[in-house]
């Protein structure tokens, strides 16, 4: 395949956000009201709402949000659900310790909270809890509206259109003074002069076939992570969600009919939407998952609803960029938060506490990058060499196409080794370590590598 270098524009800002979901806008508020004098930027590749926080399927959200005198059940709660996946107790606890500024800072933007009659918020036990510490708001759009109103008063400048295809680096882990940005559309490619970057790109579903996050998303994030020097963890660990094929409706396998001793496992697999990892009720997933047929579909005897065709469906990851409590990545200079950073959750996340925790180190990450940003080196004028990208989309869609198909195959918990899953692993290596590649093979095909052949948790 023929690829080609395009002219570039190259701007300059303080601090660069990558991604407009709820992690990168918070992240992109706090930096700038942490530090009014500096130039923020974010990137967003579509101007519309997008992604999971702002075009998932169910237009709704719920947030752990656990008071101050709940906290140390939530953070037990919250490192007992980890295993085998990696949590560190003091990210954890600032999410507890964040929660009742995230409430309020959601509050603050007029967002449409579900209420008890007398007003007050209702709270909902979150998926593997039984513990009512959850709130929830409806209407993602509006959210979005109120999240951009908020950055766009602040001064936070949004460029639209744009997807980040790699950092500007002297070498991975050295320190980031900017990022090249593809146009989602024809055009030029765009670098761009940054002392501090943000990455809040999302997560990994993109990488599927079958997938419940919003659209928008690029799958992008682990490669790019990794490719910069960060360290990822808990990547093998995404949640999946069963389909109805003909509906598109969720069903939990804990309404399914099951022989003894599996029916025993049915009431707890029903306090939690998606599959599980580590825990006993993950035995009926498993069990969905060994009986999947050539099509990727398995056919199982619904409670009250007979028997029913149902898919696998990826909806969020809990791995990532290992951050610390200020969202840093290890990277100097480099943050992350939201989907794309973990530690604050291991194989397995209470239910909203993804979008306490894109809050929570959001923004810590925008207020660090902020302290980051003044006492950084300026850019030099060079941003080094321009990513490779593809002349040709339809090249890249196809790539992509096979991708997903491959990872809806081997990606799957507990896909067993194979020949074919092997030859599948070893294409991706090849493509991943070809700096020939079109950067966006190279990074969707590195995305893809972290789920299927996850780093050693002590490596
Ligand atoms: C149906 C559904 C329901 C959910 N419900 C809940 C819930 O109730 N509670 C909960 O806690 N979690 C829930 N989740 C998970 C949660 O919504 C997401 O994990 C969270 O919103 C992710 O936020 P984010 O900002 O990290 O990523 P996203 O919201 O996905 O935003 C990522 C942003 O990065 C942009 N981007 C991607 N690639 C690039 C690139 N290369 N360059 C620049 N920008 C890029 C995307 O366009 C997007 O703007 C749900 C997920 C789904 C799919």
């Amino acid at each position: 395949m023929r690829h080609a270098r395009l002219d570039s524009d190259i701007l300059d800002t303080d601090i660069l956000v990558l991604g407009a979901g709820l992690a990168g806008l918070r992240a992109a508020i706090a930096a700038r009201e942490a530090a009014p004098f500096l130039r923020v930027t974010l990137i967003s590749p579509r101007r519309r709402p997008s992604g999971s926080s702002f075009a998932n399927r169910n237009n709704a959200l719920g947030m752990q949000a656990p008071a101050t005198d709940q906290a140390e059940g939530f953070v037990a709660e919250a490192l007992r659900l980890a295993a085998p996946g990696v949590a560190v107790p003091e990210l954890v606890r600032a999410l507890a310790q964040d929660a009742p500024a995230c409430l309020d800072f959601l509050l603050g933007l007029g967002l449409n909270f579900r209420r008890e009659p007398s007003g007050d918020l209702r709270l909902f036990p979150g998926c593997f809890s039984n513990i009512p510490r959850a709130v929830i708001f409806d209407g993602l759009a509006s959210a979005h509206a109120a999240f951009l109103a908020r950055a766009r008063g602040l001064g936070v400048h949004i460029l639209h259109g744009h997807e980040a295809l790699g950092l500007a680096q002297e070498r991975p882990g050295s320190r980031p003074f900017g990022a090249w940005l593809a146009p989602t559309r024809a055009g030029r490619m765009q670098g761009i002069r940054a002392r501090a970057v943000v990455a809040a790109l999302g997560g990994p579903a993109p990488l599927f076939a079958r997938r419940i996050c919003g659209p928008g998303g690029s799958g992008l994030a682990y490669g790019l992570l990794a490719e910069a020097g960060a360290r990822l963890v808990n990547t093998a660990y995404l949640q999946w969600f069963w389909l109805e094929t003909k509906s598109l409706g969720f069903v939990n396998p804990g309404e399914l009919r099951w022989p003894e001793p599996l029916a025993l496992l049915a009431p707890a697999r029903l306090l939690h939407c998606p599959t599980a990892v580590g825990l006993a009720d993950a035995a009926l997933d498993q069990d969905l998952l060994a009986r999947l047929r050539q099509d990727g579909s398995v056919v199982a005897e619904h409670g009250t609803r007979g028997a029913l065709r149902l898919v696998p469906a990826a909806h969020a990851g809990n791995g990532g960029a290992l951050i610390d409590e200020q969202g840093r990545t290890g990277v100097p200079g480099l943050f992350a938060c939201g989907e794309c950073a973990s530690g604050m959750h291991g194989a397995n996340r209470l239910g909203g506490g993804m979008v306490l925790s894109a809050l929570t180190f959001g923004a810590r990450a925008g207020r660090a990058a902020a302290a980051e940003a003044q006492a950084a080196p300026a850019p030099g004028r060079d941003l080094g060499p321009q990513p490779v990208v593809s002349p040709a989309p339809d090249g890249v869609q196809h790539f992509l196409r096979r991708l997903r198909r491959g990872m809806q195959r081997f990606g799957l918990p507990g896909t067993p080794d194979s020949p074919a899953r092997r030859d599948f692993v070893a294409t991706l290596g090849r493509i991943a370590q070809d700096v020939g590649a079109g950067a966006r093979e190279r990074l969707l095909a590195h995305s893809a590598l972290a789920i299927l052949e996850p780093q050693a948790p002590s490596s």
